[in-house]
């Protein structure tokens, strides 16, 4: 017999051997169906990042994801897409934008769901500090 070990909806502990978890039993499906979708966007986005070049078909992948209803995930949508236009390449990509592209830079610093990314490089490239002000 197989033993359901994690919710469908949040990858969480299942409550009483069914699929869901009971925080997500609490909730609507279509609640719990719109948070999954989120999670997997938001997924696939960091995903992209962190790939050595943003493809074609990822560009198509990002446009399917526009109808996630989110406001902050659709800010994160828009600046991966203007990132993917302007710097597909992973490499130097950050000094590339910080550097050239200062509107979609501000953006970048500004947004939440970069700060992680931002961190690790500096961390990787010591002499490099995202947020400072100098070029
Ligand atoms: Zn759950």
């Amino acid at each position: 017999m197989s033993r359901v070990r994690f919710c469908k909806y949040c990858g969480g502990k299942p409550y009483r051997g069914q699929g869901i978890c009971r925080e997500c039993e609490k909730r609507p499906k279509a609640e719990n169906i719109k948070r999954l979708r989120l999670w997997n966007g938001e997924e696939t986005l960091y995903d992209f990042l962190n790939q050595s070049n943003i493809s074609d078909r990822n560009i198509k992948t990002m446009e399917s994801l526009q109808d996630i209803e989110d406001e902050g995930f659709r800010q994160f949508l828009e600046i991966v897409q203007e990132i993917a236009k302007v710097r597909p390449f992973k490499r130097r990509r950050w000094i590339v934008i910080r550097d050239k592209h200062q509107a979609l830079w501000q953006r970048i610093i500004e947004n939440d769901y970069f700060e992680v990314l931002l961190e690790e490089y500096s961390v990787q490239n010591c002499s490099f500090d995202p947020r400072s002000e100098d070029s």
